[in-house]
């Protein structure tokens, strides 16, 4: 599958962690408009690969406002 760019796309929040490709970087959106790289790796040994994204969203905690609850997950 091709993309004519690389802007994010939003992830379906049904989606597991072990869905996500080694090679792909995982973006979480928080309610500030705050665009943080996830750490895929560090989720599945802190939750398990079998995490669904959508029961991660509340778990992510933002760098920048200090606010928990990513509004989103993008690739
Ligand atoms: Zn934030």
């Amino acid at each position: 599958m091709t993309r004519p760019d690389r802007k994010p796309e939003r992830v379906d929040p049904e989606e597991r962690l072990q869905d996500v490709a080694g090679w792909e970087i995982l973006f979480a959106l928080c309610k500030c408009e705050h665009f943080a790289e996830v750490d895929i790796r560090r989720l599945k040994r802190k939750f398990g690969a079998d995490t669904v994204l959508r029961t991660l969203e509340p778990k992510l905690k933002c760098a920048k406002c200090g606010g928990s609850g990513a509004r989103h997950f993008s690739l």
